[in-house]
């Protein structure tokens, strides 16, 4: 375990190459404000080229847990590691961080709050300058430089602070909502940004409510609620854990046959197709069996759970 999760060793004849996999290192994190505990003894780690998505509903710890990692606030208990070593002022430089509540200075030229900030993350002025620039230009708001930040549409603002989460080139990248505000060809440009920042090895953590959006890019995930974690592993684990009994079918006759069935845990009717969870101990097999003599079926397959529905079934169980 220890082997496979903090360094591989390749030994030949007379070369030793070592090759440390940097990684963040949350454990048994908790907070408490006064009576409440925010978070409840929370552990993951997220290694490079990876994408974690930190979910859960409102109110759930998301922003306290991440506000730990950014060292903005202390945890009661617990630590958070990242490289190997215990976070602290130095860390600072090595993430960037795209809040949920964006704050950048409306009346500030575009041009000068990239260089403001990065300069803040230790960048020389021209470096700045250039990276600021660059990444203007891939974001197709190179006109925009030397407009005010009140100037810019929503959208564009937001791509604005986007740059100023990654301008500094960081090894960490913690995303909150990072598409909210965006048109879809936006978020499709943002998708494949972070998805080109897992080639380049960064380590990314992802906060959204967008369960569609957590399903294409992460590849592992936390479910949390109230403070404590109610689900977490590789996403196609907790998919095939949660698949089985989720089926899709098109047919015509009366739904009342089918929702009165008492192993049927829920029946969803779209326009064109259903969609039925069904008892883990009855097989898809018999279900058809049952409804095929009353019903005209035209389609019936077994789906795997969105994580849409794993969130809803799992929040739903632990409450
Ligand atoms: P959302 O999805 O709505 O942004 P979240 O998962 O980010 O929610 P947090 O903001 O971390 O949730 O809040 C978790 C809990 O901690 C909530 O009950 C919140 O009211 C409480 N909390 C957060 N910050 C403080 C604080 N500074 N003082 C007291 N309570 C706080």
């Amino acid at each position: 375990m220890f082997f496979a999760s903090r360094w591989f060793i390749f030994e030949s004849v007379n070369i030793h190459f070592i090759h440390f996999i940097i990684m963040l290192i949350v454990k048994n994190l908790s907070k408490n404000f006064n009576t409440i505990t925010a978070v409840n003894d929370l552990s993951f780690e997220v290694q490079e080229g990876k994408i974690f998505g930190l979910l859960g509903p409102n109110g759930a710890g998301k922003t306290t847990t991440i506000r730990m990692i950014l060292n903005i606030i202390k945890p009661t208990t617990g630590e958070i590691t990242f490289s190997g070593k215990l976070i602290n002022e130095n860390f600072f430089n090595m993430v960037g961080y795209l809040p949920e509540e964006r704050g950048l200075y409306k009346k500030s030229r575009v041009v000068d709050v990239l260089i403001y900030f990065g300069r803040l993350k230790n960048l020389s002025k021209s470096h700045a300058f250039n990276e600021g620039i660059k990444w203007l230009k891939s974001l197709s708001l190179l006109e925009f430089k030397d407009k005010k930040i009140q100037e810019l549409s929503k959208g564009n603002q937001q791509k604005v602070q986007f740059i100023l989460s990654v301008i500094h080139n960081p090894k960490l990248l913690i995303l909150d909502e990072p598409f909210g505000g965006l048109d879809p060809i936006n978020q499709q440009v943002v998708k494949e940004l972070i998805l080109s920042f897992i080639d380049e090895g960064k380590i990314i953590l992802l906060s959204t409510h967008y369960m569609d959006t957590a399903e294409k890019l992460c590849s592992d995930i936390l479910l949390m609620d109230k403070g404590r974690t109610i689900l977490k592993g590789s996403l196609s684990e907790i998919k095939q854990k949660f698949g089985g009994n989720y089926i899709r079918i098109q047919f015509k006759g009366n739904p009342e046959l089918i929702r009165s069935i008492p192993f049927i845990k829920e029946f969803e009717q779209y326009n064109n197709y259903s969609e039925v969870q069904i008892d883990e101990r009855v097989k898809p097999h018999e279900f058809l069996r049952l409804i095929s003599s009353d019903l005209e079926i035209s389609h019936f397959s077994v789906i795997e759970p969105t994580l849409d529905r794993i969130f809803i079934d799992a929040v739903k169980k632990s409450t």
